[in-house]
C-alpha cells in the first residue's frame, strides 16, 4: 500500500497553473526496462529539476525519475511567490547556529529569490517572472515590530529593505485598513509556478538529462558500489542518488519521511479582477504574506485573477466548495471583489521541520536528500537542488554553502491526525 496514494492517481491536478501554463509539458515517457547512470534523481519538482539541470550543465550523466509528471506535486501547485529568507529572521539564525554556520544559511537563503530569476533569464524559461518585491504586511502592532526588526536585520545584511506605515501597505496593496504597516522586500517576486517548473525540465533536458515520469520508485538497493532503483516497469542502477520528494516522500529512504510534517496547503484563484478596480489593486503587482501564524499569502496573476491562499485540511484534489474557506480572507480585504466568480481551488503537500530550516542531508554514501522548505520551496527548493549538486560533484560536506546535517525522524510522528496537528503547534511551524 503507497504511503501517498495519490501517487497512483498521477495525472496533474486541475488548478489555475494547469489550465494556463505557457511552457509546455516536457517529454518524459515513462521509464521501460534497464537504465543506468551516474546519478539518479527522484522527484521532479524543483528541488530535483534544478539538481538535474545543474548536474547536466557539469556535464554529468544524470536521469530524473517522478512518479508522475515533472511539476506534478507542490512545484506545480504553488502560489508561486518567490520569497528570499526563511520563517526565521537572520540574526535569530546567527545567534542559534554561531557565526560561520548562520552566515552560511543567511547566505544562502538570503539569495534564493535572485536565484530563482538568474535561472529563468539565463535559460529563457517563459513564466510571466516578475522580480517586484514582496510585501510582509503585520496584522497587530506587536507583529509590527516583529516585521520592523526582520527588515531592519535585512537592511543589516546589505538588502534595500523598504518600511512601510499601515497608508503605504493599503496603497500598495489596496485593501481594506486591516494592517499596521509592514515591509517590502525587493528580492522577492512572484512565477507562474507550472510553467517555471516545466521551464527547469526543458532546460534540464536541452544539457542532456534524462527524464521519466509516470515511474514511482518503489525500492533502493545497494549492489557493490552501486545503487539500484527499482520501478514498476524497470530499474536503474547508479552510483548517487539524490532524494527530491520533499511533502510527496514516502518509504523509500528509512526516517526521511518522518523527518519533517507534510500538509496540505491551499489556493483559491478568482475570475480576472475587473479593468477599473485593476489600477489601485496591487499596482505594483507585488506577492504578499502576511504575519498571521495561518499566513494569508495573495497576489495577482498575469492576467488579473486574485489568488488568495492558507492551510487546507483536504486532499490533493479540493473541489471548489472545499475553497470556499479562502473567500472570508478575500472578502475582508478586498468587498469590493465579494460577487467575483471563484474560479479555480487547488492544493498540495508542503513539508515543515521542527527547526524551521530546509534540510541537507548525506543520508549514506553517495546518496543525498534535500526538503523541508516549510511552505517555501519556490526559491529554497531551487537552491537546494543545486546544493544537492554540489554535494553529487564531490564538494565536501563541511565545505558546503549550506550546513549538511544528520538526518533526525521526529518522535511520535506515525500518530494520527489530532496528534500531528497538536505538534504542529507545538513546534510552532507556522510562526
Ligand atoms: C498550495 C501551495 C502553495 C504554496 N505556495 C508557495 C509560495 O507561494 N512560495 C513558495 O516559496 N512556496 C510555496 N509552496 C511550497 C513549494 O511549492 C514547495 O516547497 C516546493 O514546490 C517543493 O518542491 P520539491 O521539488 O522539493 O517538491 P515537489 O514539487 O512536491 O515534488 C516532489 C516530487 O516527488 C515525486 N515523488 C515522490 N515520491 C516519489 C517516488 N517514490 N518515486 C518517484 N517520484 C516520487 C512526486 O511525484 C513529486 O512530483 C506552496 C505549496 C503549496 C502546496
Amino acid at each position: 500500500m503507497p504511503l501517498i496514494p495519490e501517487l497512483e492517481k498521477p495525472s496533474l491536478p486541475p488548478s489555475l497553473w494547469a489550465a494556463t501554463a505557457t511552457e509546455e509539458p516536457c517529454q518524459a515517457p515513462p521509464l521501460t526496462g534497464e537504465a543506468s547512470a551516474e546519478v539518479l534523481v527522484i522527484g521532479g519538482g524543483y528541488t530535483g529539476l534544478s539538481a538535474a539541470l545543474h548536474l547536466a550543465e557539469q556535464g554529468r550523466d544524470v536521469l530524473l525519475l517522478d512518479a508522475a509528471e515533472p511539476g506534478w506535486g507542490a512545484s506545480g501547485r504553488n502560489g508561486g511567490q518567490v520569497i528570499p529568507g526563511l520563517k526565521d529572521d537572520p540574526e535569530a539564525i546567527l545567534e542559534h547556529y554561531g557565526q560561520d554556520v548562520g552566515n552560511r544559511i543567511v547566505g544562502t537563503v538570503g539569495g534564493a529569490a535572485d536565484a530563482v530569476f538568474d535561472l529563468v533569464r539565463r535559460h529563457g524559461i517563459a513564466c510571466d517572472a516578475v522580480q517586484n518585491g514582496w510585501i510582509q504586511p503585520a496584522h497587530s502592532p506587536q507583529a509590527l515590530e516583529v516585521a520592523t526588526a526582520r527588515a531592519r536585520q535585512w537592511e543589516r545584511q546589505g538588502v534595500d529593505v523598504r518600511l512601510l506605515d499601515a497608508d503605504q501597505v493599503h496603497a500598495m496593496i489596496g485593501c481594506q485598513p486591516l494592517y499596521h504597516g509592514g515591509w517590502l522586500d525587493p528580492r522577492g517576486g512572484s512565477v507562474q509556478p507550472l510553467s517555471y517548473a516545466r521551464g527547469l525540465a526543458r532546460v534540464a533536458t536541452s544539457h542532456g538529462a534524462r527524464l521519466h515520469g509516470n515511474t514511482r520508485v518503489l525500492r533502493l538497493q545497494r549492489e557493490g558500489a552501486e545503487w539500484r532503483a527499482v520501478t514498476g516497469s524497470g530499474e536503474v542502477r547508479a552510483r548517487q542518488i539524490i532524494l527530491a520528494t520533499n511533502g510527496y516522500t514516502d518509504a523509500l529512504w528509512p526516517g526521511l519521511r518522518r523527518s519533517v510534517v507534510s500538509l496540505f496547503s491551499q489556493q483559491i484563484a478568482t475570475a480576472p479582477v475587473p479593468e477599473e478596480l485593476r489600477a489601485r489593486l496591487l499596482p505594483g503587482r507585488q506577492s504578499v504574506s502576511d504575519t498571521r501564524k495561518l499566513l494569508w499569502y495573495f497576489r495577482l496573476d498575469a492576467h488579473g485573477r486574485l489568488l488568495m491562499g492558507g492551510r487546507g485540511e483536504f486532499s490533493d484534489r479540493p473541489t471548489l466548495e472545499q475553497g470556499k474557506p479562502l473567500l472570508a480572507p478575500l472578502r475582508k480585504l478586498f468587498p469590493e471583489l465579494t460577487d467575483l466568480p471563484l474560479e479555480y481551488s487547488w492544493a498540495g503537500r508542503v513539508a515543515m521541520t521542527r527547526d524551521h530550516l530546509p534540510h541537507l542531508h548525506v543520508l549514506e554514501e553517495g546518496v543525498f536528500a534535500g526538503l523541508g522548505f516549510n511552505g517555501r520551496g519556490v526559491a529554497m527548493g531551487t537552491v537546494m537542488g543545486r546544493l544537492l549538486a554540489e554535494l553529487a560533484g564531490g564538494r565536501p560536506p563541511e565545505e558546503m554553502p549550506y550546513p549538511v546535517t544528520p538526518l533526525k525522524p521526529i518522535p511520535f510522528h506515525g500518530l494520527h491526525r489530532p496528534v500531528t496537528r497538536m505538534l504542529i503547534h507545538y513546534y510552532k511551524i507556522f510562526s
